[in-house]
């Protein structure tokens, strides 16, 4: 599945990408000029040390914020040439949110948080109700359809944001440190959770996290510093970084 894009075109497409933040008067640079593509189907983590703009970055590729400098081009769309409301009607269609904080409406039902997304493309109650219920279903909450989110435990919370981000069936899930706040058994059942729905589903997972063990079950990993992308496992390792991974030539020519 190519998330209704025509063949061949990225999911996402970040091209010298920056973004300054002004505080105070002052410039603080958080973005440096990023080139990424993301395409459908892809499981990328992206890690890097913290203020090293991983956050910045997931804003942009979700179209929560716009570059400064540079071309991002979403679903085929450059963000560049898009009113607010027209970016907003492309996220609502395009992209997944997954926090490590949940974001739930705290007195709403599960199946309520989960169908949220559903009223913003017109859709009739029953079947948005419908539709957010077999999504818990899907994520193993069918018999949790009218807990509140205090009546949820973390890992269970967690899953009931998953199933709204993927309500919508977008092509790319943006997941910013998704197993953060969760113990080691509910963080690896999450993870498992968001991979089974990748192969399954083929929408891309792009995946924000400081650990190394969760970053290494990703097919690529992109590593950022100072607000460049310094490392991506996907692309060929240009010179400087042969150099830094080993300095010499490698052994016997072979690459
Ligand atoms: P990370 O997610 O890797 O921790 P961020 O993207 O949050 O990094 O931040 C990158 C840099 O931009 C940091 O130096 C941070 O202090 C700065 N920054 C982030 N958001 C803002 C903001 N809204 N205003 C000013 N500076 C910001």
């Amino acid at each position: 599945m190519t998330g209704g894009l025509p063949a061949g075109v990225p999911a996402i497409e970040a091209v010298d990408v920056s973004r300054t933040y002004q505080l105070d008067g002052v410039s603080v640079p958080a973005l440096r000029g990023v080139t990424l593509t993301v395409d459908p189907g892809d499981y990328l983590a992206v890690i890097g040390p913290s203020g090293s703009g991983k956050s910045t970055l997931m804003h942009l590729l979700g179209g929560l914020d716009r570059p400064t400098g540079g071309r991002l081009v979403i679903g085929g769309r450059d963000v560049g040439s898009l009113t607010p409301p027209e970016l907003a009607t492309l996220r609502n269609r395009t992209i997944g949110f997954v926090f490590q904080a949940f974001h739930l409406l705290s007195r709403t039902s599960a199946v309520d948080n989960v169908a949220l997304p559903l009223v913003y493309r017109g859709m009739g109650a029953r079947q948005r109700r419908e539709r957010a219920a077999a999504m818990l279903g899907r994520v193993g909450l069918g018999h949790r359809l009218d807990h509140r989110p205090n009546q949820l435990s973390g890992g269970e919370q967690q899953r009931v944001a998953i199933a709204r981000a993927l309500v919508t069936d977008p092509t790319v899930l943006l997941a910013d440190e998704p197993t953060g706040n969760l113990d080691t058994v509910n963080g690896q059942a999450v993870l498992a959770l968001l991979e089974e729905l990748n192969t399954e589903s083929g929408v891309a997972l792009v995946l924000v996290t400081h650990d190394n063990e969760v970053a290494g079950r990703a097919r690529r990993r992109i590593a950022m510093r100072d607000g460049v992308v310094v490392s991506d496992s996907a692309a060929p390792p240009g010179p400087a970084e042969a150099a830094a991974a080993g300095g010499a030539e490698p052994v016997g020519g072979v690459r």
